[in-house]
């Protein structure tokens, strides 16, 4: 399918290549879609092994296009960071989700953690600090129930400028985590420097971690690693029950993944938490 045709956002003209034309399409509808609040957010439970229950959830966007359906975020979220528009698309995410977050904490769902990521643009954003704030102040969200979701390849641009914001974020009480950990190339000498809470391991090292020494030996690795600098360690992608077996058995405080639950609508977790999960 194409961004094209009735929605207004053809853009066909000789010198342009389709590959350039796409894009122009997929910007114009961008545009559209924050105007006319097309955008959702879904919610994956992270469940912490020791209790077993949910102590949190990541947002994750999505994009209910009127005629092409749901969009995933790999498809958009790229082009939004190129043309900026992810600071306000950002911006709506961050208010939605914490508001979300309160609304379920209300309702006395438990104290219940809403992790956000965060694009490169907006960590160097000026206003970004002032715009988290003025969140939780709207939203009445406790600073320690929002956890930001940074990468590493995030901080490589301006590091000292990175490694400053995120210690006016702890101040604040925020908490900060350090997502699809191991497919950077930020050094270690960096990690111990980042004044963050929680280390999420990437998908791609749990899934090469059970019936491979070598997979298993990295994820051991990377759990002592992350207590050693006292964070938390939350695998993300676990899809299998023997991959569960061997993350507990490894020490992992927190997962994530189909295994347990896909991401779903805000209603779809409020049944899955009523439910005592
Ligand atoms: P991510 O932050 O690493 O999010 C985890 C992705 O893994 C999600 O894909 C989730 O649906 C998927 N996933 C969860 N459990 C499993 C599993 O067991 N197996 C497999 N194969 N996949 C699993 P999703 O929602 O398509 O998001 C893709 C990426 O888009 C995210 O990766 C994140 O980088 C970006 N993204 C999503 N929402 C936002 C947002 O609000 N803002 C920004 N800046 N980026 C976002
Ligand atoms: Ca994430
Ligand atoms: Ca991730
Ligand atoms: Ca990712």
């Amino acid at each position: 399918a194409k961004l094209d045709g009735r929605n207004g956002v053809q853009f066909y003209a000789p010198h342009m290549n389709a590959q350039a034309s796409d894009r122009l399409a997929l910007e114009s509808a961008l545009r559209r879609a924050l105007h006319e609040q097309q955008f959702t957010l879904h919610f994956q439970p992270q469940i912490d092994l020791a209790t077993g229950r949910v102590v949190g959830t990541e947002a994750l966007i999505r994009w209910r296009h009127p005629l092409l359906g749901t969009i995933q975020p790999e498809r958009f979220i790229g082009l939004a960071e190129e043309t900026g528009l992810i600071v306000p698309i950002g911006a709506w995410v961050l208010q939605t989700a914490c508001l979300q977050n309160r609304q379920w904490q209300r309702s006395g769902l438990g104290p219940l953690r809403i992790a956000v990521n965060l694009s490169a643009r907006q960590l160097a954003e000026p206003g970004l600090l002032d715009s988290v704030e003025r969140v939780l102040q709207d939203t009445g969200l406790p600073p320690a129930s929002l956890e930001i979701e940074l990468t590493e390849s995030m901080m490589m641009g301006d590091i000292e400028s990175a490694i400053h914001t995120m210690a006016c974020f702890k101040r604040m009480g925020v908490k900060l985590s350090i997502d699809d950990f191991g497919t950077g190339y930020s050094s270690l000498q960096y990690l111990k420097r980042l004044p963050v809470d929680v280390l999420k391991i990437d998908r791609s090292f749990v899934q090469d971690m059970v019936g491979s020494a070598d997979g298993a030996a990295l994820v051991d690795a990377i759990i002592s690693l992350a207590h050693g600098l006292r964070m938390h360690v939350i695998a993300e992608g676990v899809e299998t029950i023997a991959q569960l077996d061997f993350l507990r058995g490894a020490g992992c405080d927190s997962v994530q993944g189909h295994v347990y639950s896909r991401p779903q609508t805000g209603e779809r977790i409020e049944v899955l938490l009523r439910a005592g999960h």
